[in-house]
């Protein structure tokens, strides 16, 4: 079952990847050996870059750690002859901003690099500094993802260095609330999205993971389930007068969203929390609530609050059709409406994605580091490359190699930070060549 699930959609992707393996191996160009020779010789410049921002605290909500560490990040920016900028947000959105910088060229396709400043860490948390033992570095965000802002720089400096970024058109997006989105996501979202409809191509560098990139990654949305019944006495249910009840009534609709909704590959839903009764109080905000009823009540009230997650808009827009009809399709004495709310749109995996990927893997071969493969889908959530993904091509995964993101165990290897740097710095070379 889990096998035959593997998709068309990554069969395809490792197709591609077969493809770009049978075209015989280029050597790099001359200016190509100058810019990994300058990442290589960069290393340590790279990983004192990392210590410094990974002690720099930059909990989504410590609003000034964020700008502090964008601010390390805008002089070099800077320094690479970008124009760049801060993003304030609104009070309402109670959100950092997010630092942007481009510089405007003629030549070759127009390259959007996406990162983001914050960690999940707050000042509150015991985690707060980057320790290393040989060639590993423990710290809050070394992977998730100051490990990628840097590989960002520095694959940006070695191309200022070959006199490559004369000419190319780059735009670089470095979000201040990846890890908690502020609302709404049309306003902290804005500036990413109009800086992808100027670009042709986003290469995101969230941490990766040796030989696999993302090219698809599934959209996440919420829908909200009311059911009403009417309220009487239990030994009339059934009965015309009383129907059915909300509570059978939400019953039916679970199990039929279960056994007629459920199919298509990468289409998950989950309803997370349900209430019902004679008497309901739900908080989306908090996802708490209260119920009250009794056994011998006809239940007059049902709240079910769930999530759905998804390949294309397609297949959202389909499920959600699904769900209407059978909502609809009420037993006796009920009512009921389900509400849709859309969160992360998908990054499907579409040929343009394929396309990169295969210049990756490519890129990834000529220096000596192996093929690179599509992640399954089903294994990614949504990120900040989702919001770019009607707009550009994109990859995803670009950051250097490391585990436990998230958690105090988080770690990241260090050898791969120059590796991942040299990949980035001549995909974009290449890109911008074209
Ligand atoms: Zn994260």
């Amino acid at each position: 079952m889990r096998h035959r699930k593997l998709s068309i959609a990554v069969a395809a992707v490792t197709f591609v990847a077969t493809l770009a393996g049978t075209v015989k191996a280029q050597e790099l160009s001359p200016v190509e050996q100058e810019i990994a020779a300058h990442v290589e010789g960069h290393a340590a410049q790279a990983e004192a870059l990392l210590e410094q921002i990974v002690n720099m605290n930059s909990g989504t909500m410590n609003h000034d750690g964020i700008r502090a560490v964008g601010s390390i990040v805008q002089q070099r920016f800077e320094g690479l002859g970008f124009a760049t900028r801060w993003i304030d947000m609104p009070d309402s959105v109670n959100r950092a901003g997010h630092l942007f910088a481009e510089r405007i060229g003629t030549r070759g396709r127009r390259v959007l690099l996406i990162g983001h400043l914050d960690t999940v860490f707050e000042p509150g948390d015991p985690f707060q500094e980057l320790s290393r033992e040989e060639s590993t570095a423990s710290g809050p965000g070394v992977v998730d993802m100051k490990g990628g802002v840097v590989a960002m720089v520095y694959a940006l400096a070695a191309l200022e260095a070959a006199g490559a970024l004369d000419g190319a058109t780059i735009r670089v997006a470095l979000i201040g609330d990846e890890e908690f989105a502020g609302l709404p996501l049309e306003l902290s979202r804005g500036d990413l999205v109009a800086a992808a409809q100027e670009s042709d191509v986003a290469l995101g560098f969230e941490g990766g993971e040796t030989g696999r990139a993302v090219v698809a990654r599934r959209g996440s949305s919420a829908w909200t389930l009311e059911v009403s019944g009417q309220q009487g006495h239990s030994s009339l249910i059934f009965g015309e007068r009383f129907g059915s009840g909300a509570i059978f009534e939400a019953a039916r609709i679970l199990h039929r969203f279960h056994d007629e909704v459920r199919g298509p590959e990468y289409l998950t839903f989950n309803p997370g929390i349900i209430l019902g009764g004679t008497d309901v109080s739900y908080n989306a905000t908090d996802n708490r609530g209260t119920s009250f009823g009794k056994t011998n009540v006809i239940a007059q009230r049902v709240v079910v609050d769930g999530g759905l997650r998804f390949i294309s808009e397609e297949q959202k827009e389909a499920a959600r059709e699904q769900m209407r009809a059978i909502v609809a399709d009420h037993l006796p004495g009920t009512s009921a409406e389900v509400f849709f709310k859309d969160k992360y749109p998908a990054m499907p995996p579409t040929e343009g994605n394929q396309a990169l990927l295969a210049l990756l893997d490519q890129v990834s071969r000529e220096l000596g580091q192996g093929p690179v493969e599509a992640f399954d889908p089903a294994e990614r959530g949504a990120a900040d490359i989702s919001f770019v993904a009607p707009y550009v091509d994109g990859l995803d995964g670009l950051g250097p190699f490391g585990s436990g993101a998230h958690t105090p165990d988080e770690q990241l290897d260090l050898v791969s930070l120059p590796a991942v740097t040299k990949r980035a710095a001549l995909m974009i070379y290449r890109l911008t060549q074209e």
